[in-house]
């Protein structure tokens, strides 16, 4: 990376945290383990009623792949985030909502679960920004297929240790991370095992460092 580093920090397994970019600012978020699902979303804190649109996503590009082609674009259908580097295998999933407390309790989960839901509001609660509803994610370094008949096919995950996406704000915004909790289902690996991410986050050109 060409930018200085502003701040780095590792995402606890299983944990959320969200943090607020400038407009041109680039973050990178690194798999560690290469298993690890990373559910995604950025807001506009001026108007969190726009953010990055799944739906938005998949109407503007005509797909379901997350590229460096395809920037993240918000329910205005603009480019509110771009991906300027993937190392990983490139299946990153738009279909699939974020994990949340009923798909816990209808796996058999007695009690409190941690789910990307609750991550998603809790880091966002942490910058003060409460939000009365839960977006689709993007959930990167997670592979979920589209089979020809339309229905869908949980993959285990296919990134190498190490991998990573840059992203770029377009916009000011706040991108908010869960590593996903899920330990029932192999979405985060064969072991079930929810993994850490790390997350390097740097200056714009000319920034303090
Ligand atoms: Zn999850």
């Amino acid at each position: 990376m060409d930018y200085p580093l502003e701040n780095s920090f590792v995402l606890p397994a299983g944990t959320g945290k969200a943090v607020r970019l400038k407009a041109g600012q680039r973050l990178k978020l690194t798999n560690p383990h290469g298993t690890q699902a990373i559910d995604f979303w950025a807001f506009v804190e001026r108007d969190l009623y726009e953010f990055t649109s799944m739906d938005n996503f998949r109407s503007f590009h005509s797909t379901v792949h997350v590229t460096k082609e395809t920037a993240l674009v918000s329910t205005r259908r603009r480019p509110l985030v771009s991906i300027i580097e993937d190392t990983s295998s490139g299946k990153h999933d738009t279909l699939l909502c974020a994990c949340n407390a009923d798909i816990y309790r209808q796996l058999g989960v007695e009690g409190y679960h941690r789910s990307c839901s609750d991550n998603l509001h809790e880091g966002l609660a942490e910058l003060g920004i409460a939000l009365p509803f839960t977006p689709a994610p993007a959930n990167f370094f997670m592979c979920v297929a589209v089979r020809a008949d339309g229905s869908l096919d949980r993959l285990l995950p296919a990134s190498k240790p190490g991998s990573y996406l840059v992203l770029q704000a377009e916009d000011d915004v706040v991108m908010a991370f869960s590593c996903c909790p899920q330990d029932i289902t192999p979405i985060n690996g064969e072991d079930r095992t929810p993994r850490d991410c790390r997350i390097d986050i740097f200056s714009t050109v000319g920034g303090g460092a």
